[in-house]
């Protein structure tokens, strides 16, 4: 358990949360903390040039548990590069040349 976890938990054993709930809770935040990480890195670069420097807007779009496949971030994104304007859902994954494959 990481800090994070243990100030959840703690915050929900005050507010009198079963054992149970506290469980649930802590299964649904780890997979939609998983989730994020990889939408993020699915949506990392402009669909233009590839570039992954951009301005953003910063609206939270409410993300529904079990329902991550409709999930779609609306914010508006400038690529620093290019200057093309889309939202930032229709970004695109970095291309990792580099490291070669996954
Ligand atoms: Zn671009």
């Amino acid at each position: 358990m990481d800090e994070d976890e243990k100030i959840i938990v703690t915050h929900l054993k005050n507010r009198g949360f079963t054992e149970q709930e506290i469980k649930d809770f802590l299964k649904r935040e780890k997979e939609s903390k998983a989730f994020r990480k990889k939408y993020r890195e699915d949506h990392a670069c402009c669909p233009k040039c590839g570039y992954d420097g951009h301005s953003t807007t910063l609206v939270a779009f409410v993300m529904v548990h079990g329902e991550y496949d409709k999930y779609k971030d609306r914010n508006d994104c400038v690529c620093s590069q290019c200057g093309d304007k889309h939202i930032a859902h229709d970004r695109v994954p970095l291309k990792n040349e580099e490291n070669g494959k996954e």
